[in-house]
């Protein structure tokens, strides 16, 4: 009567909203002031104002109709273009419009690229953790997702396992940096080697293989930490670019791909982006916001208070006897849980009305995820509570 697969996704909901949902029901019983939310990756520091100073200009003056109007479904063609050239500028690469497909944010750019590559026995790679959605996406396409674990002290990639881990079948490797939800930024040593593996399978299978970078955190960097642009070190390259972080405009969906002009056949690449925008039903991205991303291309919220919570944090859970990845990026704190179960764990910490995230679905168990992107205030009040809950382990 309907598909079993979709209702099966809609009634098993992520434990990031169940733990969201829980969230606003105790706020309600306690006070919000009382429950130490760290579920869910939503930025806590305004979209800087040339969002408002634009979405305001762009109401009051321009033409209503054209405003609110469908554009092309590629994306308004001056803004691709201007997003071009500002990642030229940035990166010293010679992408113009025609690279650029403007989408619904990083979810929709990675659904997109996904269905655009995809056949049938395909294999798409990625590394633990991971953002859970990559299992949800590849799978609608009928592809595998294969899982590689990161190296345990780090979390940088294990090339050895990533070398073992690609098969003919291998169609495309989806990676993550700054990392959703560990935090690290891939270095460029680790990219070298990953993309030198990826030269000689790609030899050796007589096929290409696409390197899909997700990277709605990429500004989001402390302490000068530089993230490679992966089109520098890659030709089959595909960026997976979104505004939800950068701009702090995640209800907004505005995001774009980015398809490599040194890619092989790269103009049917982009073309098998169009249609896949097509049959997913996309139609176009938001006209209002495109237009407001136009006039903000290069600005970024205020990136220094999620810095100053990532420092508090981490000094104080390692004082206190957690064993945390120190973040270098993203608004996540990767922690070790203090029993083997982290959803055990997690359970625990409710008692202390801290929520975290066990990290079973990010394909790392035994860790749990902090969302740190709260007000500086709740991370302050929260430390007593992480106090607690470690004593209670006996630490
Ligand atoms: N990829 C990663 C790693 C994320 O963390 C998120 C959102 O949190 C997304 C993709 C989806 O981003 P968007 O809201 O732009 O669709």
């Amino acid at each position: 009567m309907f598909s079993e697969k979709m209702l099966k996704l809609g009634t098993n909901r992520s434990v990031i909203r169940d733990l969201f949902e829980y969230a606003k029901k105790r706020k309600a019983e306690i006070g919000e002031d009382k429950v130490f939310d760290f579920s869910i990756g939503n930025p806590s520091v305004p979209a800087p104002a040339c969002v408002r100073e634009a979405a305001i200009d762009l109401l009051q003056n321009e033409d209503e109709v054209l405003l609110h109007g469908y554009t092309s479904a590629q994306g308004d063609a001056g803004l691709r273009r201007n997003i071009a050239e500002y990642i030229n500028e940035q990166h010293g690469t010679s992408l113009t419009a025609d690279s650029l497909y403007i989408t619904v944010g990083a979810a929709a750019s990675l659904t997109i690229s996904l269905t655009a590559l995809a056949e049938d026995g395909d294999e798409f790679i990625t590394f633990a953790p991971f953002f859970p959605e990559y299992r949800v996406f590849v799978e609608k396409t009928g592809s595998k997702l294969v899982v590689v674990n990161s190296s345990p002290e780090d979390f940088q990639i294990d090339c050895e396992a990533f070398e073992k881990a690609l098969t003919p079948h291998t169609k495309g490797v989806i990676l993550n940096s700054p990392n959703n939800p560990s935090g690290v930024v891939v270095t460029e040593e680790c990219i070298k080697t990953v993309c030198g593996i990826l030269e000689k399978k790609q030899e050796e299978y007589g096929h290409p293989i696409f390197l899909i970078t997700d990277e709605p955190y990429r500004e989001l960097v402390y302490d000068g930490v530089k993230v490679p642009y992966l089109m520098n070190y890659y030709d089959n390259t595909i960026v997976c670019y979104s505004y939800s972080k950068s701009l702090s405009l995640p209800g907004e969906r505005i995001g774009y791909i980015a398809v490599s002009d040194k890619a092989v056949e790269w103009k049917n690449i982009y073309a098998a982006i169009c249609g896949a925008g097509r049959a997913l039903g996309y139609v176009c991205a938001p006209s209002l916001f495109q237009q407001v991303v136009a006039r903000c291309i290069g600005k970024t919220s205020d990136v220094s208070v999620y810095k100053k919570n990532r420092d508090i944090l981490y000094n104080a859970l390692t004082e206190y006897g957690y064993r945390c990845i120190k973040p270098d990026g993203a608004f996540y704190l990767f922690v070790e849980a203090l029993e083997k179960d982290a959803g055990a764990f997690s359970e625990k910490a409710k008692e202390f009305e801290l929520l975290l995230v066990p990290a079973d679905s990010f394909g790392t168990p035994g860790f749990v995820r902090i969302s740190y992107c709260v007000s500086t205030e709740q991370i302050e009040k929260s430390l007593p509570a992480f106090k607690a809950l470690a004593e209670s382990y006996g630490r």
